[in-house]
């Protein structure tokens, strides 16, 4: 937790000079509150028993000023602190954001995205509460509430030490149902983080529901979630307005027995009404500081568990630019020197040697599920191998900015990433200056344009989720397009022949092969294998040449 909470306060270096004027600001309204129990005791005690109707008016007219100077700093101080926490909170926000692009692979794997997405999103939200409750409630309630029990000595100690006699039993309960509240807000987080899955689960599997016939029995489950969630949200709600309340009560009892011993103090003599009524006034001031106090506590516990959740991802940028050699463009070729990797599971890749030559048309071929797709990730620095050394151009690939390196390589995944927007947008994504021109005529190389013409929009379509119904061989071939359009220095085509046939695979790598660019194409087909400049086998984790087999 001293971790988390000094990340958080590190966000906070940019605002030293607002969080300090905030505090400032706190000094006033505690000053400008602290005199008006002392002016009312001097009315009581002087003003009235005098018939001073001057002194009277003008102690109550600084009364008056007085509160209205605390509420005017009160103002300055949120404007100040508002200022100070939402840029803060906009601060981490980007830092998160940026941080789930620049994550590793193996963050990803261990973290599942609808998790991920409901700590940027509601947990960020709990922290802001949490700064706003600190330094509007916590810090100015705690500074009043101290200046005010100096005053209540000051008038009288023997009342205070009677009203201090409560502070044991305040602190025990708060002490007690904190710990309550804390495992509450765990729980409801959870359901809520449970809800909003299943939410995501039934919009995004909405197809399979359906022909699943799951109807009922995910209707079931989605209503067992929302029932959990309502009695964890009931429950939490009820607890802190029990504790608040619970709380009130006892500064209430508190007050009365003030009143109690007071007047009897008043009766036999030992003290006046004025100061009295003066000590009361200022009791009641306590009170809403206390009350202040305690209201910001559950927020503030909910904001520290948000923190700690929150600080895996501050702390996930194992792949985040560093100071690595930029990346220039292939050369030579690729290679690796007895690779090994595994994910932490059964499978691994054991010895992998082989060398790729610039211009060259691999392919690789292999069983399901025997590391084709683990070789590529490799290949892209999604993950770092065991042992072993890749090389582009006989230089370690760790050594490269991977960003760059990236930006050189067109790639195909297993499954085609189309995102919601119209065609364009998605042909050009990532690249700002792709001429029309240029988008078209890779169109045409991998017999996608003829299709895109003819629709209504033509390369303005929507398509996606709420846009035209595209086949898996469409959305593969634009996929493929996207992938050429960034001229890249080698292209990696993921099992294109899933959705595509034979003549159509075997034409896109044709005009490939025109292009120049090196290719490794992963297929099961081995038909291909006339139209390679090499073959690769996978088998049992390694890599072996197909003419050695
Ligand atoms: P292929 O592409 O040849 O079908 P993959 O490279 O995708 O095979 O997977 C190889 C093996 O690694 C499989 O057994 C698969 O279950 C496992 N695997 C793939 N990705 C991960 C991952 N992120 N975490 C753990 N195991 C994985
Ligand atoms: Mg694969």
């Amino acid at each position: 937790m001293k971790n988390s909470l000094s990340t958080y306060l590190s966000y906070y270096k940019n605002e030293k000079k607002n969080v300090g004027l905030s505090l400032l600001l706190t000094l006033v309204q505690t000053f400008a509150l602290l005199p008006i129990a002392l002016i009312i005791q001097h009315v009581f005690n002087y003003a009235l028993p005098h018939g001073d109707s001057r002194a009277l008016a003008l102690g109550l007219c600084t009364v008056l000023v007085l509160f209205i100077a605390n509420s005017l700093a009160s103002l300055a101080n949120r404007h100040v602190t508002l200022s100070a926490i939402k840029s803060t909170i906009a601060r981490i926000r980007e830092e998160l954001v940026s941080h789930s692009m620049f994550s590793s692979r193996a963050f990803y794997a261990s973290e599942d995205l609808d998790t991920i997405h409901s700590r940027i999103v509601q947990d960020t939200e709990r922290l802001d509460n949490m700064a706003s409750s600190l330094l509007t409630q916590l810090i100015p309630g705690t500074l009043v509430g101290l200046g005010l029990a100096c005053i209540l000595i000051y008038l009288n100690p023997i009342l205070f030490l009677i009203l201090a006699l409560t502070l044991p039993l305040l602190y025990g309960m708060g002490k007690l149902l904190g710990v309550r509240v804390k495992r509450r807000i765990k729980v409801f987080h959870d359901d809520f983080s449970k809800f909003s899955k299943g939410v995501l689960f039934v919009l995004k599997f909405n197809e399979l529901i359906t022909l699943s016939t799951a109807e009922e029995a995910e209707l079931a489950k989605q209503n067992l979630l929302i029932g959990n969630l309502r009695s964890s949200s009931q429950a939490t709600a009820w607890l802190s307005t029990a504790y608040s309340t619970i709380q009130g009560n006892i500064l209430t009892v508190g007050g009365v027995i003030v009143l109690l011993v007071g007047g009897l103090q008043v009766i036999h003599h030992v003290s006046s009404v004025g100061s009295l009524i003066s000590f009361y006034i200022a009791l009641n001031l306590l009170s809403s500081s206390v009350q202040m106090v305690i209201c910001s506590i559950p927020v503030i516990i909910e904001g520290r568990e948000s923190l700690a959740i929150l600080t895996p991802l501050f702390n996930d940028a194992s792949s985040r630019k560093g100071e690595k050699k930029p990346f220039a463009g292939l050369h030579e070729g690729i290679s690796f020197k007895g690779v090994s990797f595994d994910y932490g599971t059964s499978f691994s890749l054991r010895d992998v040697t082989l060398a790729i030559d610039k211009h060259e048309i691999v392919g690789l071929f292999g069983a399901s599920g025997s590391g084709k797709s683990t070789l590529i990730n490799l290949l892209l620095g999604f993950y770092q191998p065991t042992h072993g050394t890749i090389a582009i151009d006989r230089e370690p690939l760790r050594d490269f900015d991977l960003t760059e390196y990236r930006r050189r390589i067109g790639v195909l995944p297993q499954e085609p990433l189309i995102f919601p927007g119209t065609i364009r947008e998605n042909l050009a994504y990532g690249l700002a200056n792709a001429s029309d021109q240029e988008i078209k005529d890779m169109c045409r190389q991998c017999n996608i344009h003829d299709f895109i013409e003819h629709l209504p929009h033509g390369y303005d379509s929507d398509i996606g989720n709420r846009g035209v119904k595209i086949s898996g061989g469409q959305k593969q071939r634009i996929a493929i397009a996207r992938a050429l359009l960034r001229k890249p220095d080698l292209i990696i085509l993921d099992e294109p022949d899933n959705n595509l046939d034979e003549a159509l695979t075997l034409d896109i790598i044709e005009n490939i092969k025109r292009l120049g660019t090196t290719m490794i194409v992963i297929s099961h087909n081995r038909r291909l294998i006339p139209h390679l400049d090499k073959a690769l086998v996978i088998r049992d984790g390694t890599v072996y040449n197909e003419t050695t087999l």
